[in-house]
């Protein structure tokens, strides 16, 4: 497993290094606008600990991960009036990951609404 790496771009915006759009924050996460959205509304859950991905998450901080990210699913579902949510997370670059900082891709979705390529 490669080593994280605390120059990626979600560390720095946890560091408050960059500006992020940010929608909610608790002890365990900040949820942030995607700043190349996928559909409207399309919102990343980052945990405020840091590992790579999920395959190097430290288990204890996951309960509250999901937590917050079942917190932020709920709200967003209702702030944009969506039929539905999609959750998405990727775990290196083969499987679609570009920024090596766990996060969860909260993609609000609406009947016959694909998702943007
Ligand atoms: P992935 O690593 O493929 O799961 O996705 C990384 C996501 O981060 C992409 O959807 C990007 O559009 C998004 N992204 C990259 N830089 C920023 C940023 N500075 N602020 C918000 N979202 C970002």
């Amino acid at each position: 497993m490669t080593q994280y790496d605390t120059s990626n771009i979600f560390a720095k915006i946890l560091r408050g290094e960059i500006p992020s759009h940010t929608v909610y924050e608790d002890e365990a996460v900040i949820a942030f606008m995607d700043v190349m959205p996928q559909a409207d509304g399309h919102a990343l859950v980052v945990p405020k600990s840091p590992s790579r991905n999920l395959l190097d998450a430290d288990p204890a901080t996951l309960p509250a991960v999901i937590a917050a990210v079942q917190t932020v699913a709920i709200a967003s579902k209702k702030a944009f009036s969506a039929d539905g949510i999609t959750i998405l997370q990727f775990n290196e670059a083969p499987a679609g990951q570009s920024v090596f900082h766990l996060h969860f891709h909260i993609i609000p979705r609406h009947e016959g609404h694909p998702m943007r390529a």
